[in-house]
């Protein structure tokens, strides 16, 4: 879906993207890494979403994932 631009559950084109943000105290579609609640500290999650169906995924951006990793929040599965 966001790299082919097709939706996998409706085969729709019609793709929407909207970014993640890290507001205050965690406001915003993202991730918090600490509860303290600092912006600094939250990972935006991106949503691509299905303009047809309303399906949608999130991904996070490729220069947050070893932050992420190395976050205490996270466990390998
Ligand atoms: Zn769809």
């Amino acid at each position: 879906m966001k790299n082919k631009k097709i939706c996998p559950k409706c085969g729709g084109n019609e793709i929407y993207f909207v970014g993640g943000d890290s507001g205050a105290y965690g406001a915003g579609n993202n991730i918090p890494l600490s509860s303290v609640g600092r912006a600094w500290n939250n990972i935006p999650v991106d949503r691509y979403v299905c303009g047809n169906c309303g399906y949608s995924e999130e991904w996070i951006d490729h220069k947050y994932l070893t932050q992420l990793k190395n976050s205490k929040i996270a466990h390998k599965r």
